[in-house]
């Protein structure tokens, strides 16, 4: 299937240029399908189309807008498995990680964010005053490709429950969720003008939404690099920002905490996705005298659970990474951990697979913190263990990266892993290996990123606050 139309002002309209972006399967290294690609001229057109739209889409209720919202859950709902192949072809995701983690993950926070809406004051009446929300106006909302339809769920749902309209940059590499949610959601009844999408690489497209002087907010999710560069350009005209951006993140085996569960969860964070999520747990931060065992478990997890191939084979549970560039990074950032620290598991390149883009999930033991394996974010299947003497030194080296997005904590007890997560300054922490749940907010500390999404804290990271004094 080709998309050779944009979707703008409620409409598929032809691009203002014929230059298509082709989009690659990395685990097969074809090209599938190629997309429209739009300018600066579409851009304009877009975000024109989304600022006429606001003045009357603010003005609906709250309620009105649920409606919307559940109309494009519903619309996901009935073409989950086409998302679902579309994720596995265009980003590489295995199959069972695609099927638990990409669309249904999107399902659960919107069916979630649609209960706990009420939540969102959006009148309030003090003493002399009321307090107002309202949508913050038209919003450039700008997404990586890792989870190509969740990372636009998550900025869509809270933004139309906020009465904001939307210009989307899609990721070049995965543009085919986006399209096909924008044939979602011409389905439904969301008046024309409030979703728009610029499809376009990010140093153009990217580039002239943010910007683009009618743009009252820029919420972007990527690289630091690339969210460094939009706030500065943020601050010229005073746009309201959200970044959603890297990550380093710690997992802390306290010394009576369970070494297995520990070792799980990091592992399960290389290997879901092939270690591309922003959280992956790629610190395991354990006592030095619990060393060998953690490391008995990690070789007795790999045999267990991890099988690199294809993602349309159910056997396989890790799949390539996203592109060339990014194998050829990870392999680098492999080189430079046996420069820097013990190689445990992995290391080399996968010989079964003659085609795609595929790491071999790699394990690097007694890794110093300063080490660039242990600093910098790698996007890829390599795990750093780090050993410490006293959980001081534990909580230190935890803190110890300019990240903070995520970690997590395995104590003795709940109250123990508690007292040592409230130390860490990061934006999430898993305590004893607790679930996720999908109602809760996500966001960083530090240069993880500014504000939250999800979820009622969500919604209001989407609106303005009016005070309105009266008798
Ligand atoms: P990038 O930062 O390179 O790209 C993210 C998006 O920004 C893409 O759509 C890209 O377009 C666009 N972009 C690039 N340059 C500009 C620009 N100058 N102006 C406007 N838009 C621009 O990240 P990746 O897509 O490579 O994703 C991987 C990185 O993102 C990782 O480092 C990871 O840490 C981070 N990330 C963070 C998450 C979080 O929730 N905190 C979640 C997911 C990823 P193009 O199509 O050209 O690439």
């Amino acid at each position: 299937m080709k998309y050779d139309k944009i979707y703008i002002d409620g409409e598929w309209v032809t691009p203002s240029t014929s230059d298509v972006i082709e989009v690659e399967n990395p685990a097969t290294e074809e090209i599938f399908t190629t997309v429209a690609k739009a300018n600066s001229e579409d851009v304009d057109k877009a975000v024109e189309a989304a600022a006429r739209a606001f003045k009357s889409f603010n003005e609906t209720s709250y309620e009105e807008r649920q409606k919307y919202v559940e109309e494009i859950l519903n619309g996901i709902k009935e073409r989950q498995e086409d998302f679902e192949k579309v994720i596995r072809q265009e980003l590489g995701s295995s199959y069972n990680y695609t099927k638990s983690a990409q669309v249904e993950q999107v399902i659960k926070e919107m069916t979630l964010a649609l209960e706990n809406a009420d939540k969102v004051k959006f009148t309030e009446h003090h003493e002399g005053f009321d307090l107002v929300r309202e949508g913050v106006g038209v919003v450039a909302a700008v997404t990586p490709w890792n989870f190509p339809l969740n990372q636009i769920q998550r900025k869509l749902t809270c933004l139309l429950l906020a009465g904001a309209t939307v210009v989307l940059k899609p990721s070049t590499k995965t543009p085919v969720s986006a399209f096909l949610l924008a044939e979602v959601i011409d389905k439904t009844s969301l008046p024309k003008g409030v979703f728009n999408i610029v499809p376009g690489s990010g140093s153009e497209v990217g580039d002239a939404l943010t910007g683009h002087e009618k743009v009252d907010m820029i919420s972007f999710t990527g690289s630091t690099k690339v969210g460094r560069g939009i706030y500065e350009q943020a601050k010229s005209n005073i746009k309201n920002i959200h970044l959603e951006l890297g990550g380093k993140s710690p997992n802390i085996l306290l010394p009576k905490g369970d070494a297995k569960r520990a070792v799980k969860q990091s592992m399960d964070a290389i290997i879901n996705n092939a270690g591309q999520a922003c959280s992956a747990l790629t610190r395991l931060i354990v006592p030095e005298s619990r060393l060998e065992e953690v490391e008995g478990y990690v070789k007795q997890y790999v045999e267990e659970n991890v099988r690199v191939g294809n993602p349309e084979d159910e056997n396989n549970t890790i799949g390539p990474v996203i592109s060339k560039e990014a194998q050829e990074r990870v392999y680098d950032y492999i080189e430079s951990g046996k420069k820097e620290a013990t190689l445990l598991i992995g290391g080399g390149r996968v010989e079964s697979e003659d085609k795609g883009y595929y790491v071999e999930p790699t394990v690097f033991t007694k890794v110093d913190n300063n080490s660039k394996i242990a600093q910098e974010e790698i996007f890829g299947p390599v795990l750093s263990i780090i050993t410490y003497n006293d959980v001081d030194e534990a909580i230190e080296i935890a803190n110890d990266t300019t990240y903070g997005l995520y970690g997590a904590v395995f104590g003795e007890n709940d109250e123990e892993a508690y007292d040592v997560a409230k130390k860490l300054r990061t934006g999430s922490i898993v305590i004893n290996g607790a679930a996720r749940n999908p109602a809760a907010p996500f966001g960083g500390y530090k240069q993880s990123g500014i504000g939250k999404e999800i979820g009622w804290i969500g919604i209001e990271e989407y609106t303005e606050t009016k005070v309105l004094f009266k008798e």
